[in-house]
């Protein structure tokens, strides 16, 4: 189920080309966004006033999860602090 816009994408990240009929392309465009989430969430907002988009049920189940895998490869990387929290 890949449209030519993601064909597109396989080859090259930045294509900037996003069908908001398609899942996956709803997802890369949220993913740009990363890592803030409040944009993430406007961009999910855009994305569901097309009448052929997602549900935002679907959108954001997919965005949550790649989220998180995002995030977790990310944490692999990044060494965390060791004995506290001053994340924030
Ligand atoms: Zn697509």
């Amino acid at each position: 189920m890949t449209c030519p816009a993601c064909q597109k994408a396989a080859v090259s990240a930045l294509t900037g080309v996003y069908d908001f009929k398609c899942l996956p392309c709803c997802v890369r465009l949220t993913m740009t966004t990363y890592p803030d989430k409040r944009l993430a969430m406007k961009q999910i907002e855009a994305i569901l006033r097309f009448r052929l988009a997602p549900t935002r049920e679907t959108l954001m189940a997919s965005v949550s999860q790649t989220w998180e895998k995002r995030r977790s490869a990310q944490a692999s990387i990044t060494t965390p602090v060791k004995g506290g929290s001053c994340e924030r």
